[in-house]
């Protein structure tokens, strides 16, 4: 399936942004291509005037087998004052206009366009030839396929990002290829909240204040986060997994499983391991079975867990905090595990018995 966006001189940049936005939703099934409108620029166009340009598109290109859908892209203003329309004649033709998205208050632009442009090609797509305005609910219901005549509406079916039952029921009615109707379908749905989540996700600290928040290393290992004035011990396993999480508290700018190869960082994490949660056994032992595992090249693989069980830990204690959790999880960056949390808001008391920070 292959779309065609042709962008007239005002709208390239946006057009730019939402191939960018959309081809992860969509590939490898639907390819987006973009086509500079090069004709004369208008503040105001006939429908006529302005399905002509796809068909134009249409006609000039050629076409290897497959579906193609042409819409033009465009800042100006148009006789009915649109949003967008199919063109009932030849389905797989359509404009979108690029202007005036502003005034209806979203922080970008590109989420609503993006929107609108994948509703109509899901109406070209499933509606084809029967393309008229019936498709559309007159009454807002929460549905991609509200008509939205009054603006102010168009928020309520961004916000349920959905499809209604009688639209999916006759979409189902007109698929010929069913797997491949599913399969685009669930694609959509997959953009329809990325462009909720993008508009309307909401941060609670905007209306609840920003959370206080400290860690702290006890004497005795525990990790105890204060949250404002309650305190939460991190179910990390004495072991392994606290050995890693606090060496990766130590090493601020993150350590890539690379480094634990390096002599000295591999003798910090056992060494805190060894001094707080080994009753038995050597160092030495320790140490030189560590360096096997290293030579071996299989060392790596007994961090990794360590990491994932981390993570998951952490996500389900502190799912009320969202802020803290992405401070405090283990992420991977630039080929480095880093703990991103300030280290300002770390207490080391293990120090004092005679761990060196
Ligand atoms: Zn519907």
């Amino acid at each position: 399936m292959h779309i065609y966006l042709i962008a007239d001189a005002a709208s390239m940049q946006l057009t730019e942004r939402l191939v960018v936005y959309l081809k992860p939703f969509f590939a490898p099934e639907v390819q987006f291509h973009i086509r500079p409108y090069e004709g004369e620029s208008k503040s105001f166009w006939t429908w006529d005037a302005l399905f002509a340009v796809g068909q134009q598109e249409k006609s000039s290109s050629l076409l290897p087998i497959g579906e193609h859908y042409f819409i033009f892209l465009v800042d100006g203003a148009n006789e009915y004052n649109w949003f967008g329309a199919a063109n009932p004649d030849a389905s797989t033709i359509a404009f979108l206009q690029t202007s005036n998205w502003e005034d209806l208050g979203y922080k970008d632009t590109l989420y609503p366009i993006a929107y609108h442009l994948m509703a109509l090609v899901t109406a070209m797509k499933f509606y084809g030839n029967d393309l008229t305005e019936d498709i559309f609910h007159e009454v807002s219901r929460g549905c991609m396929f509200d008509f939205t005549e009054f603006k102010e509406e168009v928020r309520y079916k961004l916000q349920a990002a959905q499809i209604c039952p009688d639209c999916l029921s006759k979409m189902a009615l007109q698929a010929s290829d069913r797997l491949g109707a599913m399969d685009y379908i669930q694609r959509l749905f997959s953009l329809l909240r990325s462009v909720k989540e993008q508009l309307f996700s909401i941060d609670l600290h905007q209306y609840f204040g920003k959370l206080d928040y400290q860690l702290e290393i006890q004497e005795d290992t525990s990790l105890v986060l204060m949250v404002d004035n309650r305190s939460i011990e991190l179910p990390i396993s004495n072991g392994r997994e606290k050995a890693l999480f606090i060496l990766l508290l130590r090493h601020e700018q993150g350590l890539s499983y690379k480094d634990f190869e390096k002599d000295m960082i591999l003798r910090e994490y056992l060494t805190i391991y060894f001094t707080y949660f080994v009753q038995q056994g050597s160092y030495t032992m320790l140490l030189n079975q560590a360096k096997e595992q290293i030579k071996a090249r299989i060392f790596r693989k007994h961090l990794e867990p360590l990491v994932s069980r981390i993570r998951k830990k952490l996500q389900g204690c502190l799912v009320a905090y969202p802020e803290v959790l992405n401070a405090l999880s283990i992420q991977y960056k630039e080929g480095a595990l880093v703990v991103p949390m300030k280290r300002v808001k770390v207490v080391n008391r293990l120090g004092r018995s005679g761990l060196a920070s």
